[in-house]
């Protein structure tokens, strides 16, 4: 690879990390994406809830994304971002191979890990028979007998939640949930079963969930398990560059707290998009936090090249930028005024 340097670089080629790819690259933007590889949903077997793209197949939808960067010009680079730093011209991003990619600004679409309690069996079905989001998996196991996997209290809202898509749930209390008298009352009046006890494994057979077992050795056959993963953002990188995660209102996990206009994060030039920053973020929103933040680091960059234009500077990476000042530049000649030379 030669060229290094670019207006943006991106970390992170989720939904979230192509979409502001293709907008910076649509903007006439030099833009680099740097991806690991392992979006959240490579599990499951396709997406539900983004309009037109119903059932694709995770890798299909990220390959036709990667595609739509290149076709304008964006450059995708496999490997990941280990850390970053601040430069005179903005950031450099340093990867597991030793390479360094410098951009005038920084968009960390780095998603999220989904924390999974350490029960048997729970990690191989994750995505297949269990679950943690009925508006991705509901209407598949719609009118199942769905366990909901105790994890805290965010698993009584759960098992509310999914009772929606079926009459036949199990609340499994698995040690951590603790019903209050008002919650017991709930899950009597949607006849929500409720299951004393610590879990010991999830059950399967030839690749299809067939049950749960309890540590006493009960085993309860419900045909799908529901669980709430603690949602951490990977943050990583944006740590190194002083952004500290905060707990999630919803006691759901961390997140990176960022400008609702186009994601904007507390240190100047860096931005963060997606399940980073929003851990309820389905694919299609994901997707669309990154055109918010294309958008945003695009104006970001016109106002710093208005302002070099205004004083008779050129920009360093972009051959975009230096149209731009090119034009302001011979604005100014026209009004007379005086223009310093390149
Ligand atoms: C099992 C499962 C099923 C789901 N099903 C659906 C569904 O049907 N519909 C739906 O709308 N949502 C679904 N979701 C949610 C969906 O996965 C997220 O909304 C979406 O992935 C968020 O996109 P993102 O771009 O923010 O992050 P991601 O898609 O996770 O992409 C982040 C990317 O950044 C890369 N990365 C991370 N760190 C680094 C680094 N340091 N250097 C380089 N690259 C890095 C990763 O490899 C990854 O490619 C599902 C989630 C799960 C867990």
């Amino acid at each position: 690879m030669e060229n290094t340097r670019c207006d943006v670089v991106i970390v992170g080629g989720g939904a979230a990390g192509l979409s502001a790819a293709t907008t910076l690259a649509r903007a006439l933007r030099s833009v680099m994406v740097i991806d690991s590889g392992a979006p959240r949903n490579a599990p499951a077997a396709g997406v539900h809830g983004f309009l037109s793209r119903d059932g694709i197949r995770p890798g299909e939808l990220l390959a036709a994304g990667r595609r739509e960067v290149l076709s304008y010009g964006g450059t995708l680079i496999d490997g990941e971002a280990v850390s970053a730093r601040r430069t005179p011209d903005g950031f450099d991003v340093m990867t597991d191979d030793g390479r360094r990619i410098s951009g005038r600004r920084l968009l960390v679409t780095t998603g999220l890990t989904d924390e999974l309690p350490p029960i048997e069996g729970l990690r191989e079905q994750w995505g297949k028979g269990v679950v943690h989001c009925p508006y991705c998996h509901g209407w598949e196991i719609r009118g199942q007998r769905i366990g909901v996997l105790g994890t805290g209290p965010l698993s009584m809202h759960q098992a509310l939640l999914f009772r929606q898509w079926s009459p036949e749930i199990t609340l499994f209390l698995n040690d951590t949930v603790e019903p209050t008298d008002e919650e017991w009352e709930k899950l009597a009046a949607r006849s929500i079963t409720v299951v004393d006890g610590a879990v010991a494994s999830v059950d399967a057979a030839d690749g299809v969930l067939r049950g749960v077992t309890l540590r006493s050795g009960h085993a309860f056959d419900v045909q799908a398990v529901a669980v709430a993963s603690r949602l951490e953002a990977r943050s990583h990188l944006l740590e190194s560059l002083g952004l500290v995660p905060q707990p999630h209102p919803s006691g759901a996990g961390r997140f990176v707290a960022v400008d609702p206009m186009g994601g904007a994060t507390a240190v100047r030039g860096v931005y963060a998009a997606g399940n980073v920053t929003n851990p309820m973020a389905q694919v299609v929103t994901a997707a669309a936090d990154g055109v918010m933040s294309g958008a945003r680091i695009n104006a970001d960059l016109i106002d710093e090249e208005t302002r070099w234009a205004v004083e008779g500077r050129f920009g360093p990476f972009s051959a975009a930028s230096e149209d731009a000042v090119f034009t302001a530049v011979m604005g100014q000649r026209r009004y007379g005024l005086e223009v310093s030379d390149r």
